[in-house]
């Protein structure tokens, strides 16, 4: 096992980590920009170093600092956690050529899963079902109006180092296609600095169903069930819930079998989760993300498993002692995402928290590192923190979401706690009937028009 963690994030996921670590006896070391030094993460850690200004290019994401950390600190491992380095295969190989181990997959397994058109190939050959699209990149307009026309419109342009729902354009006929592949370069260009990109059909009322597997590098694989993300704004996920309302125990099984069968095929390590669109009874394939995700306690309320402590035992070296038959999905999980900003209008609200009240109670479970007098910098994701429920079924769930969401106090900035206690509400959500543009629609439609913007 390891003797020392280095953290490498900050916010929330640092202190969960911090917590496994400690519950298994390993020393810690969080790290910190200049704009972090309140952080809980810092304050609760049994060794902090401060690794660069505010931008995270310079901080979090500087990687010759965060091994002058570890040398410093002697630990032998670093946590990427989500966002930052946790998906840059560079990273983890320059880890391992350092002798410390990156917690998290095998660098060749975040290559391929980190370049969509790579992922869906082999997630193809692995007999996962996919999004009909184009086999690998689209480089002309004549070529994508081929694929199009094979496909059928809609289309979706698509960027191959895509992420958090940037680089994608809807083409709805032959004559939108042209724009959508030039608007989608550029977008792509800007973010990621490749302009590859591919065509996919665009399904018109999906859901996003996704499936967490665990794997230990030695052929031994298994899946925990799904989590459904379908209630998203700009392609980001807002609420996630599991099981999903839309599935029933024979899809469940299968999906994850499929999956977990490709994880034991690929001899994956650590933590992923395979991303699919659903829609009709069929389930589509668009991405992997070799990573513990934000929506990861979802999981672990459902199974009582600790993912956070299997990937750091694996990443040391153990075999994955859990069976498949060891996984039985208990009652309904729903977590939300409390953003720091408007309800309404979703502008960024960062600031002081003056005052700060978490609820509490039976199934219930905050993921945050705020607390009163803390000061959320403008620097970073707007997360504030994550309530997670726990109920036997759907319906104590949701009830269980409503009231706490009632005992929740954040006072000083604007957060999205009010957004909650509308959707909780809603009958479409309590029926479990939406799917990914519902959050969109709901909004667009003036959902959220009773706030003053
Ligand atoms: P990213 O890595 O940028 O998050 P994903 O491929 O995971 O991109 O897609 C993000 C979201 O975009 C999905 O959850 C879904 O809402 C939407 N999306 C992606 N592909 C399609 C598609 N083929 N048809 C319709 N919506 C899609």
């Amino acid at each position: 096992m390891f003797d020392k963690i280095l953290i490498a994030n900050r916010g929330e996921i640092a202190l969960r980590i911090l917590r496994a670590a400690k519950e298994l006896g390993i020393a810690t070391v969080a790290v910190h920009s200049t704009a972090d030094a309140d952080a809980m993460h810092v304050k609760l850690a049994d060794e902090s170093v401060c690794i660069g200004p505010p931008a995270a290019r310079d901080s979090y994401l500087n990687i010759p600092a965060l091994l002058a950390a570890c040398e410093i600190t002697g630990a032998d491992a670093i946590h990427p956690g989500y966002g930052f380095l946790s998906e840059n295969a560079k990273f983890a190989e320059i880890c391992g050529h350092h002798n410390i181990t990156f917690i998290g997959p095998k660098p060749e397994h975040i290559r391929i899963m980190g370049d969509k058109i790579e992922a869906k190939r082999t997630a193809k050959r692995l007999g996962i079902p996919c999004v009909p699209g184009s086999e690998g990149g689209i480089t002309d307009d004549v070529e994508a109006q081929r694929v199009a026309h094979e496909i059928g419109f809609p289309v979706l342009v698509k960027a191959a180092a895509g992420g958090g729902g940037r680089g994608m354009k809807v083409a709805r006929t032959s004559a939108d296609l042209s724009d959508a592949l030039s608007s989608a370069r550029q977008e792509a260009k800007a973010a990621f600095g490749d302009d590859a990109v591919y065509l996919e059909k665009y399904l018109e009322k999906p859901r996003h169903i996704e499936i967490q597997v665990l794997g230990d590098g030695k052929g031994n694989a298994i899946h925990l069930g799904e989590r459904d993300c379908s209630l998203q704004r700009r392609h980001q996920k807002v609420w996630e819930e599991g099981p999903s309302p839309a599935l029933n125990d024979a899809q469940r099984v299968e999906i994850g079998e499929t999956c977990a069968k490709a994880m034991r095929e690929l001899s994956y390590l650590g933590a992923g989760t395979v991303e699919f669109l659903y829609e009709d009874g069929r389930f589509y394939f668009i991405e992997m993300n070799t990573r513990i995700q934000v929506e990861h306690p979802v999981t672990e309320m459902i199974t009582g498993i600790d993912l956070l402590n299997e990937q750091i035992r694996i990443a040391a070296g153990a075999t994955l002692e859990i069976k498949q038959e060891d996984i039985v999905l208990s009652g309904h999980a729903i977590e939300c995402r409390i953003n720091a900003e408007h309800p309404s209008t979703f502008r960024p609200s960062p600031g002081r928290i003056t005052y700060y009240h978490p609820p509490g109670g039976l199934g219930v479970r905050v993921e945050s590192a705020v607390y009163q007098g803390y000061v959320i910098p403008p620097h970073y994701d707007s997360l504030v923190g994550k309530l997670i429920v726990h109920g036997r079924t759907r319906n104590e769930a949701l009830m269980r979401l409503r009231r706490t969401l009632d005992e929740f106090i954040v006072d000083g900035i604007d957060t999205t706690l009010p957004l909650f206690r509308t959707l909780v509400r809603n009958a479409d959500i309590q029926n479990g009937a939406y799917d990914i543009h519902w959050l969109e629609q709901f909004l667009a439609a003036g959902g959220m028009d009773h706030l003053e913007p």
